[in-house]
């Protein structure tokens, strides 16, 4: 019997959970785009946008995806022939060195694997290797939300340090921004990308690059950057059209500014870090419950390495698939897909499965996943460990 009527929970890594306040900031008449209460709000959201990621640096907004950030950051920074060295685990640090290479940046790739962080020494080394400075750039994910792991982005930066090399630091902080403890003044970061749909609780469509004054100085020197992508407008814009490089996408920004209201003027960019880790812990408890006697496994095996935003499980095949659809139909959750675990037309593909905990999630979400994913293991007999849900309940409380 299907009992998945009543509010569902979309536990995909993106997009994430919309708090209704944001839903209801949006709907309204079209606003004048020239003066009054929406040039005034958009102005008052820049400080918000830098106190989320612990800058007093510069933010460019776009409207964009994270894909359409990448490629931003890039432009601005980055000439066909210039090349950057890019530190990728999982999926999304290649899916950034292949939006570099297509805009003809030379593109050298170190990989770390599906189920590793990035290996800080192996950084050093190579940017030592590089005594020229022929590395223009250096680029790392944050959170990579295919495999779940975090990467150290302050042990990355002493390791850029340590070998003397003078590139930019770039980071995608698409999954970890609003979630993950990500402290861009203080970790030396230059420029950072992300978007509006995961930590920021806002519909996909807004992409945002943060940078540096360093990074100012490097988009000075380029020959040449197009006016679309040109961050340095949107950034300090003299007339507002400016900070979209055209009509602003309205509603998004309604949305933003509810989300960014609730984020950093209400629970606080720290508590929300911290709910987060917490939310995390609880989810990790249950899975290493279930993993003891079962097929489930966490995909980073190592707490300290894991996000706190998104978990990749694997459970083989075809249990995933098989739990992913048991519990949309049958109990109103969606979980995410494993992504860049296996080929999508290799049986194995089945055997992998995702939670986004990001953005606007608590703990009864939480604990209502885990249950209703214990139920799926029930029914499906997938074999599991007993004491998942109290061990998560045991976090939650403590
Ligand atoms: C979601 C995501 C992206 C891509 O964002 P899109 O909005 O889908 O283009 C890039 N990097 C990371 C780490 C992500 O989680």
């Amino acid at each position: 019997m299907p009992l998945s009527h009543g509010r569902p929970y979309l536990a995909i890594p993106g997009p994430s959970v919309m708090p209704d306040r944001v839903l209801q900031a949006m709907h309204r008449p079209a606003p004048n785009i020239y003066t009054g209460a929406l040039v005034e709000m958009v102005a008052g959201m820049v400080p918000d946008l830098k106190a989320v990621a612990r800058t007093d640096g510069h933010v460019a907004s776009y409207i964009t995806n994270g894909h359409g950030a990448w490629e931003a950051a890039l432009a601005n920074t980055c000439a066909p022939g210039d090349k950057v060295l890019v530190l990728s685990t999982g999926r999304f640090g290649q899916g950034w060195a292949e939006t570099a290479r297509r805009m003809g940046v030379e593109v050298e790739v170190i990989e770390f694997g599906k189920r590793d962080t990035i290996d800080l020494n192996a950084a050093e080394d190579r940017l030592r290797r590089d005594p020229g400075h022929a590395i223009k750039a250096v680029l790392a994910v944050h959170v990579d939300t295919s495999s779940s792991v975090r990467n150290d982005i302050a042990g990355l930066r002493a390791a850029i340090d340590a070998a003397g090399h003078p590139a930019l630091f770039m980071v995608d902080c698409v999954a970890s921004l609003g979630c993950e403890r990500f402290e861009m003044d203080a970790w030396g970061v230059d420029v950072m990308v992300s978007a509006s749909q995961k930590g920021l609780m806002t519909p996909p469509g807004l992409g945002f690059v943060y940078f540096s004054e360093k990074a100012a100085a490097v988009r000075a020197a380029m020959e040449r950057v197009s006016i679309y992508w040109d961050w340095t407008q949107r950034a300090d814009p003299e007339q507002f059209y400016q900070f979209f490089g055209g009509t602003a996408p309205t509603h998004h920004l309604y949305g933003l500014r509810e989300a960014l209201t609730m984020l950093v003027h209400e629970e606080g960019v720290a508590a929300a870090w911290a709910r987060h880790a917490k939310l995390a812990r609880a989810i990790w408890s249950a899975m290493e419950a279930w993993a003891d006697g079962g097929p489930m496994e966490l995909n980073i095996q190592d707490r300290a390495l894991r996000s706190h935003a998104v978990t990749a499980v694997r459970i083989g095949a075809p249990n995933g698939t098989a739990l992913r659809d048991w519990l949309s139909e049958s109990a109103g959750v969606t979980l995410g897909i494993g992504l860049g675990m296996a080929p999508p037309d290799d049986p194995a593909w089945h055997g992998f499965f995702r939670i986004g905990h990001m953005g606007h999630v608590n703990a009864h979400m939480v604990l209502g996943v885990l249950g209703t994913i214990e139920a799926g293991l029930v029914h499906l007999r997938i074999p599991h460990g007993p004491g998942a849900l109290s061990a998560a309940a045991k976090e939650i409380a403590a």
